[in-house]
This record gives structure tokens, sequence and C-alpha cells, in this order.
């Protein structure tokens, strides 16, 4: 049996992991965390995905107590600005697509939609909200769309059968503050310290960890959530690390906390959007935006890329300070290693777009505790994590450089390269299929990876990637019911919108 777990880091990564491993196994095993006081935490990681209402639900959190307390906010989608360069946005919601006739409402759009308008204001309800900036709950509570309310329990990733519609926005710091009352409540010990060194056995195995002033600590399980340094995956037990950089050259990104002008005008949705070497997020928090621009080296110094950011969000706000990161991006080869398991940054990032970090960090704890070892440390239960925890990251790898390779934008040179740029050689394949039909979830990439083909099928029209022309069956089919299911949605989404509060006076009742 394993009894004790020592996780090394205090990030996101690190609180996360000890306030599940708490919610599931509880005092049957010992968890022991070790942060340093003198090693930063990255300070973003502000949008997750809608996944995460499984994560509170696990750990028994009431959105109502803990939102408030991490200056959150809702988040429907992603709004995408600028990525043909003309100025134009459309969004990403978390809502399927509705299906007529036994076809995608998408594609019943290529055949009978009004083209002069974006796909996804016809065909999802979610986009009606953004625009209005509503908030996705009423007054009461109660959520706009019916069915999906209450605790999920102790329940996972896989057990997601419905889309639910939105995730959250919130303060990273804030959230590891509150995770951490979470985890030491319920018996995590919490050391602040620095790791001198990691301590490994003859075969290799770590034994310890060894600190400045609390000694070594011991443990048969070690996590590794030191964020970009790997401490113990990379640098103790020499794990490759496979970069990313020739599909997704972002290497860089340089946040400002900026304080909203209108401190209510608080928009539901994430901003990405497109900027001259890379794209700018804007992340609405409770009572101020978190800004960043994530961008290639190659193609823009860090000066000129905060200047760029700093005319985009503060023009006047020279005394807001800029916190510039470098970047890893990829994977490693295994994430689980001996008994070493890495979770986050240590693990592996892709890059901001589409906020897959904390995603990533969920679906590892949840698959550790579904794989979780006895002292055997059974290799094939190894390898099963290390097969699940690759394929999500490599899932949403593809769907990320789809983003560039459909995007119509090529006015500069970082997004004429971008079209020029190699790609993973099924993606090509799944792009090329696109020309002729929307993608479905055979023609995705093909394992769990958080996304479904409604996202892919979003991405492409909404970059100006589509089929050539519409599925020909379309026109052998009577069209009037999705006819009138596009008059449906356009009717339910002015209800919905007459009926919401705004986004920032729901969550000002949180905050009352
Ligand atoms: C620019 C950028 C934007 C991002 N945006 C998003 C987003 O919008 N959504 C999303 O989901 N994800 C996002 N991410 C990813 C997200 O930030 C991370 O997944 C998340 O913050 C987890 O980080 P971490 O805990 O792995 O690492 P960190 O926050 O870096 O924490 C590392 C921890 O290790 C500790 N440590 C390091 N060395 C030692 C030592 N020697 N001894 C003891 N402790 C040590 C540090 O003190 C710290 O506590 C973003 C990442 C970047 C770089």
């Amino acid at each position: 049996m394993i009894h004790s777990v020592v996780i090394v880091g205090g990030g996101t990564a690190g609180w996360m992991t000890a306030s599940y491993l708490k919610a599931a196994f509880a005092d049957r095993i010992d968890v022991t965390l070790v942060e340093s006081a003198a090693v930063s935490r990255i300070g973003v990681g502000e949008a997750t995905f809608s996944t995460i209402r499984h994560f509170f639900d696990y750990l028994g959190l009431d959105e109502a107590d803990w939102l408030p307390k991490c200056a959150g906010g809702y988040k429907l989608g992603i709004r995408f600005e600028n990525w043909h360069g003309n100025g134009e946005y459309f969004y990403h919601p978390f809502e399927r697509l509705r299906v007529v006739d036994g076809f995608s409402l998408a594609d019943w759009w290529l055949a009978i939609g009004d083209h002069s308008r974006p796909m996804d204001r016809q065909v999802f309800l979610t986009s009606a909200l953004c625009e209005a900036k509503r908030s996705p709950r009423m007054m009461d509570g109660s959520l706009f769309v019916s069915g999906l309310d209450g605790s999920l329990g102790k329940s996972t990733l896989a057990e997601q059968r419905a889309q639910f519609p939105y995730a959250y926005h919130f303060d990273a710091d804030q959230v590891a503050a509150y995770l951490r009352s979470y985890a030491t409540e319920r018996g995590v010990r919490h050391v602040v310290d620095n790791v001198q060194e990691v301590l490994q056995d003859q075969c290799g195995w770590i034994s310890g960890v060894r600190t400045a002033e609390h000694g070594v600590l011991t443990g048969d399980l070690f996590v590794d959530c030191t964020g970009f340094r790997g401490i113990l995956i990379n640098k103790t037990l020499g794990t490759k690390f496979e970069s990313f950089e020739d599909v997704l050259p972002n290497n860089r990104a340089v946040a400002l906390r900026v304080p909203r002008e209108t401190e209510t005008d608080m928009a539901p949705y994430t901003t990405a959007r497109a900027m001259s070497a890379g794209w700018m997020w804007t992340i609405p928090l409770f009572r101020r935006n978190g800004n960043g621009y994530v961008y290639s080296d190659q193609f823009i110094t860090p000066e000129e890329a905060e200047r760029e950011l700093r005319e985009a969000v503060a023009p006047d706000r020279d005394d807001l300070e800029a916190n510039h990161i470098r970047m890893r991006i990829g994977r490693n080869e295994r994430s689980w290693v001996k008994n070493c398991v890495a979770v986050g940054l240590s693990s592996a990032f892709v890059e901001p777009l589409e906020s897959t970090g904390i995603f990533f960090i969920q679906h590892a704890i949840e698959q550790l505790v579904k794989h979780f070892p006895d002292k055997t440390f059974d290799p094939a239960l190894i390898e099963a994590y290390n097969r699940r925890i690759n394929r999500a990251i490599d899932g949403v790898k593809e769907f990320l450089v789809l983003h560039y390779k459909a995007s119509s934008r090529a006015d500069t040179p970082y997004w004429k390269e971008s079209k020029v740029r190699a790609m993973p050689e099924p993606l090509a394949e799944r792009l090329k299929l696109a020309e002729t039909q929307l993608f479905d979830e055979e023609t995705i990439y093909p394992h769990y990876h958080g996304f479904e083909s409604y996202s892919w099928n979003s991405m492409i029209i909404g970059l100006g990637y589509r089929p050539k022309k519409p599925l020909p069956a379309l026109a052998h089919l009577d069209p009037t019911d999705a006819l009138a299911e596009f008059d449906k949605i356009k009717t339910e989404a002015a209800e919905m919108v007459a009926a919401l509060p705004s986004c920032y006076d729901y969550l000002a009742s949180l905050n009352e």
C-alpha cells in the first residue's frame, strides 16, 4: 500500500492535486506539500474549461461560496477577434450543435444559412448571451439551460455526458490560497521551504527531497508540481521533454493585470485577439481584467510585445507592472516515471490558447487516482496512465495548430509563416477532409482530449476554412425544420437575454 505522497510545488497544480487526493482518499494516505517562498508561482492561468465543474463538485465545493473568494467570473466561451485580420470576431462557446434530420446545424448553415452573418450567431444560443454580457444564472441562482443544475458529486471527466454551458475565470493566486485552506483543513501537511536536493535510491527511485530548514521529506510517491522547472521529473530523473515549437512556435508571454475602466462592464467570455506576432488574452475577473500577449520571439522582441500589449489595453498605465514569461511548449515523453508523477507545467504545456493548462491538471489527477499504484508500481498501470495523458495533450496540440492553419490571416511575417509551417501529419489529413465535409467524431483527433467535433467545426468555420460546398444530400431534404430551428434559436436567445441579469450584477450578488 502507498501510505504517503509528497507534492513538490504549491501553484495551481500542487494545490489542486493535494485537495483532490484528500477528497478521494481522505486519511487513508498522508499528503505533504512543500513549496518554496523564494520561487514564485507562474501567476497566470485564469481561464478554465467547462469540465472544471467536475473538479469543484468532487471536492464538495459550492460555486456560490468559492467563486467570490477567488475574484471569479463566468466564461461562456471564447471570443476570437481579428483572426482574419479585418476586425471581425466570432465565438467558440461551450454549446453543442443542434441536429435536424440527422445533420448538424453547421451543415444546414452551410447549405441555407445567412452567410452575411457569422455562423455562431445563428446556430448557438450562447453567442447572444455573450453579446449582451449576460450571466448564465438567473438572480435566483438557476441555470439558463434546464437539467444541468445540482452537484455532480464525485464524478469525473469521463462522465461528462451533457455539455455544461460555462467555465470560470479566476485569480490563480486566490484559487491556490482557497485550495490550500481546503487541503490543510483536511490534513495535508504544508511545508514552506526550498527543495535543495532530490534524493534517489540505488535504482534511481526517489527516496526523499532535502529541504533547507525541514530536513528530508520522505514518501512513497512524489508528485512534481514545480512548474516549468520540472525539478523531479526532468532535472532529477532526466525524462526527455519533447518540444512542440516546430508546430506551435509561441514561446513567450507578457501579462498585465489591468483594472477595468468600467468595473460593471464585465464580459462572460475570454477574448483571444490576434496580434501582429501572436494573440492577446483578455480574462475578466470580478474587479479587474487579466491581459497577456502570447508571441513568438522569432518575430517580435519582449519590449515590442509589451509595448503592443500596453497600447491595446492600458495606454495610460505605465504604473502597471508587466510579467514576462518564457514558456516551455511540449510534453514529457512520459509524465509518470518510477515513483514520480509530473502534474501541471512540469508535465506539459501547449500554450494558453483555449485555456487547457488547468484542464490538463484536472485530467492528470483524475487519472492518477484511477491508476493509483501500490508499492509494486505495476508498469502496466504506469504505461496506461502515460498513454492517456500523452493522447490528451497530443489531441489539444493538433486542435491548437488547426487555429493557426485555418485562420485566414496572413498580413504579417508571423501570420504568413503560420501558413507554411509544419503541422502534424494526421492534422493535414483531417484538414484535407474538412474541405469536403465538416468534422465528426470519426474525423477529429480520435482520443479524449476535451474537445468535441462541435469545437473543431466552430473553429474552422469561424476562422474562414470551410468545406467548399454544402453536403449534396441537403439539397434533397426539406429545409423547413432546419429553418424553424434557426428561428427558434433566435427567439430563445431574445428571451434569455431579456430574463438573465448581467454577468456583473449576478456576481455582485454573490460578492455581497
Ligand atoms: C502565459 C501563460 C498563460 C496561461 N493561461 C492559462 C489559462 O488561461 N488557463 C489555463 O488553464 N492555464 C493557463 N496557463 C497554464 C497555468 O498557468 C498552469 O497550468 C497552472 O498555473 C499550473 O502551474 P503549476 O502549478 O504547474 O506551476 P507554478 O505556478 O509555476 O508553480 C510552481 C510551484 O513550484 C514551487 N517550486 C519551484 N521550485 C521549487 C523548489 N526548489 N522547492 C520548493 N518549491 C519549488 C514554486 O514555489 C511554486 O509553488 C497559462 C500558462 C502560461 C505560461
